[in-house]
């Protein structure tokens, strides 16, 4: 499911990472080995009531003047402008309303996009005497939080999910969503206007009036696609992280919109860190991924040059041997449709359902192969296992003490339903419950 997207704006210091983190606190934890972004906390993904949304963190580095401060805060507005669904604005309640907080509360505004405003630290019930300035804002009611003490968040996120558009995360079922993502250069244009033939409109988004993301469907071989398009924030900044964190967020919004992300690389370069950051995201976020392995052309090739550099791939992305990738050259018309059946298999794989009966046989195989781990005399059982969800696949399983159920014996059964069923190019998910 394409999740809905809220961008956390606001000063340095308020406490967004605070914030940040007290939501998706847990889950950072869970995926603490997938490289890249996480570990930087731009993104995650959050859940609230039973909707999940994605979370950015759109705050930069510390600035050291007052300019830098409200020229970050202005690209930090338009990327949460570009990206975003909602728009969290946070201020600081101890501080009180600053100038800078009512810059941004324009530009926000310019955006016209649902902006919550959320006044943090206000550690007390009592509310601080300077707190209804915020109403100055025009941005409605400010919410009094404190995230270090966990206050308030629960109304805030309640306000976050009610804002959210309407039919946020429904989609046309026949349709394969597809993002093409990576390093300027590497062939992304070329490769989309290969798909789209003369159908390619250049669009110019116009800023503040334009959807972000400039979603193109088209057809082959009696198939639907959507190409989804991260135009955006062609703005120069001064600092190249930023450079990097912004194109990189850019990114998260059209993964997070996609069933199958295209991860293209140049075959002269291989994968980079930011490549695997990509790759990190979609992985997280359940995406289906392909990776393209473009300029095949510029290599000279011997006997195994395929094959070594699919397996170069599989050991800088350890945490994805699932994706499959594809070798072309765009410019000499090469390879360039397996592309697309490629993502096509990803989406029908991320979309499979295993039925119960089939699903535990192949677990009892499993466990009788290999025995489950044991510790101070008691042994893991599993009871049963079912695939309670798709998009991507999600297993549940009855066992008898989550401590037993070792990461390694975990990986092992993945392998195994890999083995058994496929679900090539998707992660798989798993939770286990103890039997109660
Ligand atoms: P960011 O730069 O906006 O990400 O801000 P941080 O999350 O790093 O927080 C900046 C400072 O504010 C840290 O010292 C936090 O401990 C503190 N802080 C964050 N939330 C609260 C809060 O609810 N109450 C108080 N009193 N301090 C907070
Ligand atoms: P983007 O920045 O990722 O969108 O990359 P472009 O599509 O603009 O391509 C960048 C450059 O790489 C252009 O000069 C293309 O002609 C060239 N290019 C694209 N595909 C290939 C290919 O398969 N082989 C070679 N040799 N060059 C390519």
């Amino acid at each position: 499911m394409s999740k809905p997207i809220v961008a956390v704006v606001g000063r340095p210091n308020v406490g967004k990472s605070t914030f940040f983190n007290k939501v998706v606190g847990e889950r950072i934890a869970i995926v603490e080995d997938t490289p890249g972004v996480t570990r930087d906390r731009i993104y995650a993904e959050a859940e609230w009531c039973g909707v999940s949304f994605a979370l950015i963190d759109t705050g930069g580095i510390e600035p050291d003047s007052k300019d830098i401060i409200l020229s970050q805060m202005r690209e930090q507005a338009e990327v949460a402008m570009a990206a975003a669904d909602v728009i969290l604005f946070m201020v600081d309640g101890k501080e009180g309303l600053t100038a800078a907080d009512r810059e941004v509360a324009m530009m926000l505004m310019k955006t016209g996009k649902n902006v919550i405003l959320a006044v943090n630290k206000v550690d007390k019930a009592q509310l601080p005497d300077d707190f209804y300035d915020f109403y100055e804002l025009g941005l409605g009611e400010p919410i009094a939080i404190s995230s270090a003490n966990m206050l308030g968040l629960g109304d805030l996120l309640d306000r976050i999910v009610e804002n959210f558009p309407e039919g946020a995360g429904v989609e046309d079922e026949d349709v394969v969503k597809i993002a093409v993502i990576g390093k300027p250069n590497v062939g992304k244009s070329s490769l989309i206007n290969e798909f789209l033939g003369e159908k390619r409109v250049i669009v110019s988004p116009i800023a503040g009036t334009t959807r972000d993301s400039i979603d193109t469907p088209f057809e082959r071989d009696g198939e639907k696609y959507v190409l989804i398009d991260t135009a955006g924030i062609r703005r120069k900044s001064k600092v190249n992280e930023d450079i990097e964190r912004y194109s990189v967020i850019r990114a998260i919004a059209a993964i997070e919109r996609c069933d199958v992300c295209l991860l293209m690389i140049d075959a002269g370069e291989g994968i980079t860190e930011q490549d695997k950051k990509i790759a990190g995201v979609a992985h997280e976020a359940g995406k289906g991924i392909v990776v393209v392995v473009n300029k095949w052309d510029t290599i000279e090739k011997e006997t195994n040059t395929m094959r070594n550099f699919r397996k170069d791939i599989a050991a800088e992305l350890t945490f994805m041997s699932y994706a499959p990738s594809v070798f072309i050259s765009v410019l000499e018309h090469q390879r360039v449709w397996e592309v697309l059946k490629a993502a096509k298999a990803v989406a029908e794989n991320r979309a499979m359902r295993v039925s119960t009966g089939q699903l535990n046989s192949l677990i009892v195989d499993a466990t009788m192969m290999k025995q489950p781990p044991a510790d101070k005399g008691k042994r893991l059982k599993i009871y049963y296992a079912t695939q309670i969800g798709i998009k991507p696949p999600l297993f549940s399983f009855k066992i008898n003490d989550r401590d037993l159920m070792h990461f390694s014996y975990a990986r092992y059964l993945e392998n195994k339903i890999r083995e058994g069923f496929g679900f090539e190019g998707t992660s798989i998910k798993f939770v286990f419950r103890e039997k109660g």
